[in-house]
């Protein structure tokens, strides 16, 4: 899987600009060192998996406000190298069994939990309960029902949640929610978001439905909607989707390439793709009354270019999580709510059902 996302990035990145997933390092990334903040939170990563170890603890070492702290993993390899390589204390090192005495460690502020899908909502549940404010990775969970859950029990214990959409901290994505909103071509018209890759190993988790939940709609689908929303500043209130499965065998329990279109209450229209099956989507494309909008690529984790019908978008390159890090720890340290809290995630967990709904009725959802 590693492999996959690796070739996968690189191959979508366009202008031969080059990521490195391997060493984390990627050369066009912008740091900025202001002074030192007098605490930096301390981040315990649960899941020491492909995004973890490739992209979160190597952002976590650009960050201003945050520091690698500790690690939850069922791997003794792991646990071993990673204590090694960033000075984890042992007593800061847990396995799924022993996660629950986080609750007296003092050292751990957040619990960022990077598990498959469908185990978020039970590691955030538990951390919360734990004490602990909680970044978990998209999509939220696998059903409105978990991500309801997550939201109860950190209100509860009166922690913070947040769900890892990065793009809505980087430059290019912000300057598309700014085009929209400040009508810089006037109202936005119509909307083209898609996002894809071939996938690999046929016996990874993404491809089992009790661990994912579903397929490439939930995994990557989910920053074309994402970009919908707030492209447009507005909610969807109709929906209608269709699937193809080229390959029943590979996809015989998640789905494969789906199509769905978008009607906003304003009447803007958005087309949207994903697909487990081929390389290539990429991108988020506003068209507006006197003007237009792309990113392509739009979703890697770097090299991102933007574009407008007046030229190109000119922004730095930032690391997308060491940017969603240190927002969630400055959302901690202000007592203030991330704005990707978990409501944020739980609405497009809803549209996601709603999509899937779609395509086994075969009828267009209207939205509440
Ligand atoms: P990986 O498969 O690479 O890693 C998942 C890790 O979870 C494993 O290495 C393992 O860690 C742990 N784990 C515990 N139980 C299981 C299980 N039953 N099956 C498989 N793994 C298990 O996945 P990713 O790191 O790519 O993805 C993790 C999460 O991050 C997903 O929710 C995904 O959607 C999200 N993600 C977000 C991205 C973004 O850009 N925001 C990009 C990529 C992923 P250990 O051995 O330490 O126990």
């Amino acid at each position: 899987m590693e492999q996959d996302r690796r070739t996968f990035i690189q191959t979508v990145a366009k202008s031969g600009i080059a990521i490195s997933l391997a060493t984390g390092s990627a050369p066009f990334v912008i740091t900025t060192r202001a002074a030192e903040p007098e605490k930096k939170l301390g981040f315990a990563l649960v899941g020491l998996g492909s995004l973890s170890t490739n992209q979160i603890a190597p952002g976590l070492q650009k960050t201003k406000y945050c520091r690698l702290a500790g690690i939850v993993s069922g791997t003794p390899e792991k646990r071993q190298k990673w204590k090694a390589q960033y000075n984890i204390p042992e007593q800061n090192i847990y396995t799924y069994e022993t996660f629950d005495k986080i609750k007296d460690n003092p050292d751990i502020d957040v619990v960022y939990v990077v598990l498959p899908n469908a185990m978020h909502g039970e590691y955030t549940v538990r951390a919360a309960q734990a004490g602990k404010h909680v970044l978990s990775e998209k999509p939220m969970e696998v059903s409105v029902k978990k991500c309801q859950e997550m939201i109860d029990a950190c209100k509860k214990a009166n922690r913070l949640l947040a769900v890892g959409y990065r793009c809505q901290f980087v430059p290019f994505h912000l300057e598309m929610m700014r085009i929209g909103r400040e009508k810089v071509f006037g109202p936005v018209k119509a909307i083209e978001a898609s996002f894809g890759f071939k996938i690999g190993d046929p016996t990874q988790w993404r491809l089992k439905k009790a661990l994912a939940g579903g397929g490439a709609l939930m995994d990557v689908g989910i920053y074309a909607l994402q970009g919908t929303r707030y492209t447009s500043g507005e909610e969807p209130a109709e929906i209608t989707a269709f699937e193809t499965k080229s390959d029943p065998v590979k996809f015989k329990e998640v789905d494969e390439t789906i199509n769905w279109h978008i009607k906003f209450p304003s009447g803007v229209m958005a087309n949207c793709t994903t697909s487990y099956n081929f390389n290539g989507l990429n991108r988020l494309f506003a068209g507006y009354e006197t003007g237009w909008a792309q990113l392509d690529p739009a979703y890697s984790y770097g090299g991102l270019e933007g574009k407008t019908g007046k030229g190109a978008m000119d922004f730095p390159q930032v690391d997308h999580f060491a940017t969603e890090m240190d927002d969630f720890a400055q959302c901690i340290m202000q007592n203030k709510k991330s704005k990707v809290p978990g409501e944020e995630g739980l609405r497009d967990i809803r549209l996601l059902s709603a999509i899937y709904e779609s395509i086994h009725s075969g009828k267009t959802i209207k939205l509440k």
